[in-house]
């Protein structure tokens, strides 16, 4: 490890961080008196203990996310407006605070976590302008004979579960625009990484007393038994939509879940995202992606580059100039100076990903640099380039969810897209080209929700995100994302 371990959660922020379940306003202990431990992974130490929430807990929240529902529907769109606006405003105002909360509990680097932070406030700012433009449609029927009325209404009362890789990103996006739609929401944090939530959750908290709204319409379950909190939710008439973010193969679980209830459902799933590099590409540019696309988050993100895809006549050059930037990255704990790749996120991710360097290693790869495990304590690993990577090594199939490159060649154009497509999955794709013909035929013909033409970075709240296949349904962001918690009432007069 290049940096030394120093810190977890500044005292300061420690003391005003609230540990209970939330419900109606209120901040308590969970039924029982249970908690578990929320710990640093790059220090392996406790940092909290969190209440364990019940089922009996998840439906208080839900009862007061329904008595809220009514009160949240009728309050003016510019009411609402405003609360976001107000929680915007204290998000980047404690920015620094909520920085040194994911980083304790999620590892990522401070500069990264700050990046998130701010990415995620950008979305609070976003729907508190768009709560005010949710619009209809009106027009004369086609016949003559009568009129259309097409009204919007919130959907009502929603579930929201996030994952731990994106602690404060991923309840913002699901958070503002359904509070712009006028949903009340239960949010089931993920076990890993609850502390963010908390206090994103409490500054909502505060601006509805201080505003005199509705206290149960943000409610917080933290449990480490996800299934214990959403299974009696979901089988409850009360709630009208699930929101998740996180596996495919929870997403499944979830969806077969919410069939009985015919929930409205948004899933955000895993990716296995292609990059691809052709031979008329900017290679500085196409590194530079690569490693942005690649390492932010020590590579957990749903949009990493999975799979480098490099045209043959150029992926001597990538993979060597890929390999001399992975060599500059520093692994350390991400509250440490210079830190840019900090921990994953628990033992069992560190030995997947180490799994899956030995099987393609085994399969003919050769590691070109990293392939192995750093430090005695906190989960780290290195930076790995993979060259020679045969296209169905584990490695290229299944999400990594780690900071390692395999690099796979092909030919032509067809191959290339074939190898992009032969997955089940379709979150983004990246693809580096300087032909615009190239690049329209790409986005044409990759199946992907999502797709980077020379950037390595695609998220915009202002952008509809998600994927397709087994990628999942539904979008984040953008106008698309407050469609998810609308419904449409036709009215023909
Ligand atoms: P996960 O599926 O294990 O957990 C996600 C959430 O679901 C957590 O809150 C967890 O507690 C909860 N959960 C787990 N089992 C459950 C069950 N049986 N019933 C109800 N809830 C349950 O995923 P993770 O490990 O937290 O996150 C990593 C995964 O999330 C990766 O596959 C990644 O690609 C995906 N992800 C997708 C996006 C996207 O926008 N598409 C964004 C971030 C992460």
């Amino acid at each position: 490890m290049s940096a030394t371990t120093t810190s977890t959660l500044p005292p300061t922020v420690a003391a005003h961080l609230p540990t209970g379940v939330l419900v109606a306003g209120r901040w308590r202990p969970a039924h029982g008196g249970g908690t578990f431990a929320v710990a640093d992974p790059g220090t392996e130490e406790v940092l909290a203990d969190v209440a364990d929430g019940t089922e009996e807990d998840a439906l208080e929240a839900l009862g007061a996310a329904d008595a809220a529902a009514d009160a949240w529907r009728r309050t003016a769109p510019r009411v609402r407006s405003d609360l976001l606006r107000a929680v915007f405003d204290e998000m980047v105002a404690h920015a620094d605070d909520l920085a040194a909360i994911v980083t304790a509990e999620g590892g990522k680097p401070l500069a990264e976590s700050r990046a998130e932070v701010l990415y995620a406030a950008e979305y609070v700012r976003w729907y508190s302008e768009e709560a005010v433009r949710a619009e209809g449609l009106a027009r004369r029927a086609p016949a003559g004979t009568h009129h259309q009325l097409v009204l919007r209404r919130p959907v009502g009362p929603a579930l929201l579960v996030t994952p731990w890789n994106f602690p404060i990103a991923m309840i913002a996006r699901k958070l503002a625009p359904a509070l712009a739609a006028g949903c009340p929401v239960v949010v089931k944090p993920a076990q890993l990484t609850p502390l963010t939530t908390a206090y994103v959750a409490d500054i909502v908290r505060a601006e509805l007393e201080a505003r005199d709204l509705p206290a149960g319409v943000v409610n917080v379950v933290p449990t480490s038994s996800a299934r214990r909190v959403s299974g009696p939710l979901l089988a409850d008439p009360r709630l009208r939509k699930l929101s998740f973010t996180g596996s495919t193969e929870v997403g499944r679980t979830l969806l077969k879940a919410s069939a009985d209830g015919v929930l409205r459902t948004s899933m955000e799933l895993g990716g296995n995202a292609p990059f691809l590099v052709f031979d008329d590409a900017d290679l500085d540019a196409a590194v530079q992606g690569a490693v942005a696309a690649k390492m932010r988050n020590a590579g957990q993100t749903c949009v990493a580059a999975n799979r480098f895809l490099v045209q043959a006549g150029v992926a001597e050059e990538f993979t060597a100039r890929l390999t001399e930037a992975f060599g500059r990255l520093v692994v350390g704990h991400g509250a440490d100076d210079g830190v840019t790749v900090g921990p994953l996120i628990e033992a069992a991710a560190v030995d997947h990903v180490d799994e899956l360097v030995t099987r393609a290693a085994d399969g003919g790869a050769v590691i070109r640099t990293g392939g192995e495990r750093v430090g005695r304590r906190g989960y780290f690993y290195a930076p790995t380039v993979l060259a020679d990577v045969a296209p169905d090594q584990r490695v290229v199939t299944e999400e990594i969810f780690g900071p390692v490159a395999p690099v796979v060649t092909f030919g032509s154009e067809a191959e290339g897209v074939a190898l992009a497509n032969g997955t089940e999955y379709g979150l983004v794709a990246y693809a580096y080209t300087g032909d615009m013909g190239r690049a329209m035929r790409l986005a044409e013909d990759l199946e992907t929700g999502m797709l980077g033409l020379n950037r390595g970075m695609v998220s915009d709240a202002s952008a509809p995100f998600g994927g397709v296949k087994s990628s999942g349904l539904g979008r984040e962001g953008g106008e698309a994302g407050i469609e998810e918690y609308l419904e449409t009432v036709y009215v023909a007069l």
